[in-house]
């Protein structure tokens, strides 16, 4: 099967999967190409991305689509999705049960997808990956997890609410290109091969690169 009938297919079911919570809610599965090299991922979607069923559509999500296609970048070649795939009541935080119930289903997204590098957009994403870091403290530096790279960076809604924020936001989003270049040279581990380690448990990975 191919990435695009293998996620159709896990779109169908969790369509299908009455168990998911915030049923009252549409299902936005996140849109792009399977075949990116980077994939964003949000935290859930909002009031606009409910109404469109696409991840990224508000206000938060203009802004994402303008710094992609800043870095001479089209859209249509990343993917973008959010942890959990329904809107919460209120645009409220999801809760942990949230999270815990859509996890499987964004770990198997995430597996068809295999991209090179996955931009981490806000806390609840990064610490998806990195269950100790710090958003403020991590964001910008690229980590290793098991066989994926992962760059934390601030989510866009909170660029949006002050200067600094919106500084350190572009700031990351600029750093993308290099950054993906890195990876691709396959440098980045034969440089630093100490730092790319094989453990077992996911918060001993929390490998930075840089
Ligand atoms: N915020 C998110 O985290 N995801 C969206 O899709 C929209 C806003």
């Amino acid at each position: 099967m191919d990435k695009v009938a293998e996620l159709e297919k896990l779109k169908q079911e969790m369509a299908d999967d009455k168990s998911l919570p915030l049923q009252e809610s549409n299902l936005v599965f996140g849109e792009g190409s399977p075949d990116c090299e980077v994939l964003f991922i949000g935290e859930a979607p909002g009031f606009n991305e409910d109404i469109q069923k696409r991840p990224f559509v508000g206000r938060a999500g203009q802004l994402l689509r303008a710094g992609i296609r800043k870095l001479g970048w089209q859209e249509e070649d990343v993917y973008i999705t959010n942890i959990v795939k329904r809107r919460p009541p209120e645009n409220r935080d999801p809760s942990p049960e949230e999270i815990e119930s859509y996890k499987p289903y964004l770990a198997r997204q995430i597996n068809i997808i295999n991209p090179k590098i996955i931009v981490l957009l806000g806390r609840f994403s990064m610490n998806y990956f990195l269950p100790m870091a710090r958003i403020m403290r991590d964001q910008g530096k690229l980590f290793r997890v098991e066989k994926y790279f992962v760059l934390p960076m601030l989510h866009p809604a909170a660029a949006l609410r002050g200067n600094e924020a919106m500084k350190m936001f572009k700031e990351t989003f600029l750093k993308l290109p290099a950054v993906l270049e890195k990876v691709n040279s396959g440098k980045l581990e034969e440089a630093e091969p100490e730092k790319v380690q094989k453990q077992q448990k996911l918060e001993d990975v929390q490998t930075k690169l840089f």
